[in-house]
């Protein structure tokens, strides 16, 4: 069991492998190939520039896909965590569903954006909340200000958000908790080096990340099964 105590702050980062049991696959599950294009091919700026609508395709089938989905146990457990910890849980997912909050996580931040908004490739106009498309949009649609409405995603060669607030929970924390992510994908891999030497750092998962050689503990197994004792919440 993970001994937390009063003073210990919790920074949890958590990746496609909390969700992949909820239907919603890895992109290393799928072998990392979309309709035989690979993923970085429609989800890039470049992606966008060439051909926004087979992007959208590959969103409207994300959001399909994570509509039909419900939170686990992981996310179940984490969210009990949250309210355990009163204000000292930092939970940090590069997940893109919104399963954390279904399960009743009040403060989630998402580093590579949210499936379920949209925002203006143009102006600053702030990311909004968006269920459409769950089939593609026969046109792109358009802002007010004329520029195209895209998918409020951090895309490959694009840098994520909230990075200043997740380096500020980076310092705080005392213990570091990394869930269902292969440690491949910047920056989120290196933020276990970050605080390793100071910080407990654990990872939970049934393969072992390629970032292993930071962590001081690791959990093998599904995010579902381990998470729920390692956290001694039923
Ligand atoms: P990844 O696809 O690179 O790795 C997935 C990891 O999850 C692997 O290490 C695998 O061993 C582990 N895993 C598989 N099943 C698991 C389970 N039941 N419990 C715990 N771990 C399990 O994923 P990543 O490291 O998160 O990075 C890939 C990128 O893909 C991220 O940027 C993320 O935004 C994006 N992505 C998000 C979703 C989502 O929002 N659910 C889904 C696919 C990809």
């Amino acid at each position: 069991m993970l001994a937390v105590s009063h003073t210990d702050r919790v920074f949890v980062l958590s990746g496609a492998g909390v969700s992949a049991e909820s239907g919603i696959p890895t992109f290393r599950g799928v072998g990392g190939l979309w309709r035989n294009h690979p993923i970085e091919e429609v989800a890039s700026p470049v992606a966008w520039e060439r051909d926004p609508r087979l992007v959208w395709e590959f969103y409207s089938m994300r959001r399909r896909v994570a509509s039909a989905a419900e939170p686990n146990r992981a996310h179940f457990a984490l969210a009990k965590l949250e309210q355990n910890l009163e204000g000292r849980l930092f939970l940090c997912t590069q997940n893109v569903d919104n399963l954390h909050e279904q399960a009743g996580s009040k403060r989630v931040v998402h580093m590579h954006g949210e499936l379920f908004k949209s925002r203006c490739d143009t102006c600053s106009r702030p990311p909004f909340e968006d269920f459409n498309f769950c089939e593609p949009p026969a046109e792109i649609p358009r802002c007010d200000c004329g520029g195209r409405i895209r998918p409020h995603i951090c895309w490959f060669g694009e840098a994520p958000f909230e990075m200043d607030r997740i380096f500020r929970a980076l310092e705080k924390c005392t213990v570091f908790m990394a869930v269902g992510t292969s440690g491949v994908v910047e920056p989120a891999a290196s933020f276990v080096a970050c605080v390793a030497g100071r910080a407990r750092t654990i990872y939970v998962g049934p393969e072992k990340p390629a970032n292993l050689s930071s962590f001081t503990q690791c959990h093998m197994g599904k995010a579902e099964e381990v998470l729920p004792g390692l956290l001694d919440i039923p």
